[in-house]
């Protein structure tokens, strides 16, 4: 009987966080595997808007990408508080993209090189000799987790998946539309519309790619979600502005904001990276660029420690992922003294100026204008 095959480096879960790190390990000549329970390409739930941070950083030839591929260029945002005035910004170049998860997440999976196990749900890690073993089939000295929310890997480094933890929780569908449905559409490309809900709880999207339409709404409080996505559909329906017919359900899905998140990311011999260790920005509820860039500041300890992940080696993660994103788990309620009636009256107001909804809500919420491009260690 054959034992389990080893690596160097065992990657659970092959999203945008453990292909990052796949790739920027197999470059500098690592044996890594990514196990994923599904077979890609694969959906996830997802607007599907990425920054320009995430191309620069994930080097991205976006001329190749966009061969058979929807890239959606955005130039323009529609801002409004539900029911309030709407603010619209226009911007000289293109700010952001709209991508289809099920084509970037596979496109990046197959550019990292790495070996793959698709198909395969971690249902068992074992710690054995110093090594990881997962599922009786593959060992490594390290362990990545990278699964998501719900990972395994943060399940085994004590995260109360399900439990105690703070989520924001969204909905989402998306579809291509047909020619009718175009004609029913009065969304825009380029310019993707956002409206925040009137307790300040969250807001929701409207946002065109192509031929593709995709509506979703999330709140950090999960309370009647779905009444929440529903008033939200018969809002735009009554406006004419999507199509009177939504073919599909609304998918949901739960994950951590950084400032909520208290995730313990390192273990012996392990680490989490993603959505696993709890990253997305606060506001806009982005994960894709934290993903990617909590995966680089991985790579850099990961390669520094040169194969021996005995204590203390991989400590640095932690440390960068604390000067890159700030503090964790201080996660205070927005305007806890603030009674909702006030706030929604100062949201309001604050939401129909021009200089609010494009200085603070679109470059620093959105697209985080502020933080400069990440510096990793290694190139590889
Ligand atoms: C409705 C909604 C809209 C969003 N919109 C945006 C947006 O527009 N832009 C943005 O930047 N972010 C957005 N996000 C957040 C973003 O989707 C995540 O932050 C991002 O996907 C995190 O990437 P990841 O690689 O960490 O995890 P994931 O993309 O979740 O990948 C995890 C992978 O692990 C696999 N996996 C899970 N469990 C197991 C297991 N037991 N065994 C094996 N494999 C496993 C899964 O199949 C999956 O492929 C949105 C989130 C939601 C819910």
């Amino acid at each position: 009987m054959t034992g389990p095959r080893d690596c160097d480096v065992i990657i659970v879960g092959g999203g945008p966080a453990g292909s990052t790190l796949a790739w920027r390990l197999v470059r500098a000549g690592l044996d890594v595997v990514v196990i994923d329970k599904k077979t890609f390409p694969r959906d996830k739930v997802c607007a599907g808007w990425v920054t320009p941070a995430v191309v620069d950083a994930l080097a991205l030839d976006l001329d190749a990408y966009r061969r058979g591929r929807v890239l959606q260029e955005i130039r323009a945002f529609r801002i409004s508080m539900l029911e309030g005035p709407e603010v619209r910004t226009r911007h000289d170049a293109v700010v952001s993209y709209g991508i289809r998860r099920c084509e970037f997440d596979h496109y990046l999976l197959e550019r990292s090189g790495a070996a793959l196990e698709p198909g395969e749900t971690v249902r068992d890690l074992e710690r054995k000799g110093g090594r990881w073993v997962v599922n009786d089939r593959l060992r490594a000295p390290l362990l990545v987790g990278a699964g998501g929310h719900f990972c395994p890997v943060a399940r085994r480094l004590g995260a109360d998946l399900g439990g105690s933890e703070r989520v924001v929780a969204a909905q989402e569908v998306e579809f291509p539309m047909d020619e009718r449905q175009r004609a029913a559409c009065t969304i825009r490309g380029d310019t993707p519309e956002l409206f925040f809900c009137r307790d300040l709880q969250g807001y929701a999207w409207v946002f065109r790619k192509g031929d593709f339409l995709n509506i979703g709404l999330g709140r950090e409080d999960n309370h009647r979600l779905a009444e929440h996505v529903a008033a939200f559909v018969e809002f735009l329906q009554a406006r004419g502005r999507i199509p009177v017919d939504l073919p599909g359900r609304f998918k949901g899905h739960a994950y951590l904001l950084h400032t909520h998140a208290g995730r313990e990311v390192l273990g012996e011999g392990a680490l989490l990276i993603g959505d696993a260790a709890g990253l997305a920005y606060p506001r806009s509820g982005e994960g894709i660029r934290p993903a990617v860039e909590s995966a680089l500041l991985a790579a850099d300890t990961i390669l520094e420690a040169g194969g021996d992940y005995g204590p203390g080696r991989l400590d640095a993660y932690a440390r960068r992922l604390q000067e890159r994103f700030g503090r964790r788990a201080d996660g205070r309620p927005a305007n806890p003294l603030m009674p909702p009636g006030i706030r929604t009256r100062i949201g309001e107001r604050l939401l129909g100026t021009h200089w609010f909804a494009r200085r603070v809500v679109v470059d620093r919420w959105f697209l985080h204008q502020h933080e400069p491009p990440l510096a990793t260690v290694r190139e590889a």
